[in-house]
């Protein structure tokens, strides 16, 4: 359930409503909006008198959330979340770019790759060290090596890192390096994962599940912020369709249904969604004007010699070539880039 408390509400008012959900045995989240706050009840007792909580000093409104996810939803924060780190914002007006190779390769690759995202405008940049795939003889990923040249690259141009967790042991070593932690799709309903992520105050990337809705989608989103960690971002990178034209089906229209059910940031994998480089740059710009808060896309200095997902990565001069027509598109539907 919900409580939202009255503009101006005092702290004293606040500790009582939160002292009541508890009597009924809810775990209590906070929400302090610029405007009002809101306390999301979750887990506490089905039969109570909603009447109980409106009558109480300060309360505004009470509701009861029909929706399975509560914390993710809407109406826990109207007026969205901005997830910060350092001076960069997901959420806010403007677009971020996270850019960067499928995995880190070397060094050499790592900071070229790191040269061509920061120059073209790109905040964050991405690379995995622990790489998920779906064959076993596939390139597995540099591990702490790899994450050491990420930071390195990422430290000497002003960028801020994401970088995968395949399993909850390589959390503390992933956090180590990375300021967002990623869970890839095929971990994206891997629950002790997530549990675990809940208990770290640290932004993670929630990638959509190949063949998930969004509702599952928002109830992985559930797990991590049911823990106290509300800092999370989602990510659309295609779902499985019948089509084979194109590696997954880029489910665009996710994008303003997530805005509208959830508060939670939502970025854009057109690498992934697509598995072409040819089409990353429409589906990006299309991704852009849906109103994503962000892009996740593959870039690489020479894709044709990438150990992973070099079909999709963009080429340097596409990767700026993108930026500049995301530059003209951002502003049409109030945003920058
Ligand atoms: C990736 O970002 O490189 C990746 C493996 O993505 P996904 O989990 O979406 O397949
Ligand atoms: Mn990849």
């Amino acid at each position: 359930m919900l409580v939202v408390m009255q503009q101006g509400a005092t702290e004293e008012q606040i500790d009582n409503v939160i002292e009541r959900l508890t009597d009924l045995g809810f775990d209590v989240h906070r929400s302090t909006g610029v405007i009002h706050t809101v306390l999301g009840g979750v887990g506490g007792k089905e039969e109570f008198d909603l009447d109980v909580f409106e009558l109480m000093e300060g309360v505004k409104e009470a509701h009861r959330i029909t929706s399975p996810y509560k914390l993710s939803s809407r109406s826990f924060r109207p007026g969205g979340t901005v997830v910060k780190i350092r001076d960069v914002e997901i959420g806010a007006a403007r677009v971020v770019a996270m850019a960067g190779p499928c995995s880190v390769e070397n060094r050499d690759q790592i900071e070229r790759s790191a040269e061509i995202v920061a120059s073209g405008g790109a905040r964050v940049i991405r690379g995995g060290a622990f790489q998920p795939s779906n064959s076993p003889y596939a390139f597995r990923g540099l591990g702490e090596e790899g994450l050491k040249m990420l930071r390195e690259a990422a430290d000497r141009r002003g960028l801020l890192v994401v970088s995968e967790v395949m399993d909850q042991a390589q959390i503390p070593l992933v956090a180590q390096y990375a300021d967002i932690l990623q869970v890839g799709a095929r971990n994206m309903q891997n629950f002790t994962l997530l549990r675990e992520l809940g208990k770290r105050r640290m932004p993670v990337l929630l990638k959509r599940g190949i063949s998930a809705t969004i509702e599952e989608l928002l109830l992985s989103a559930e797990y991590i912020m049911s823990g106290g960690n509300y800092d999370v971002i989602l990510c659309e990178r295609g779902i499985r369709t019948f089509e084979t034209y194109t590696r997954y089906t880029m489910d665009i229209s996710a994008i303003p249904v997530v805005k509208k059910l959830s508060h939670l940031p939502i970025v854009a994998d057109p690498s992934h969604g697509t598995g072409r480089r040819d089409k990353v740059v429409p589906v990006a710009r299309a991704a852009v004007a849906a109103g994503a808060d962000g892009l996740l896309v593959e870039v690489h200095p020479e894709p044709d010699r990438a150990l992973a997902d070099g079909a999709q990565s963009l080429r340097p001069e596409q990767f700026q070539e993108m930026m500049r027509q995301l530059r003209i598109i951002a502003p049409a539907v109030e945003r920058s880039i």
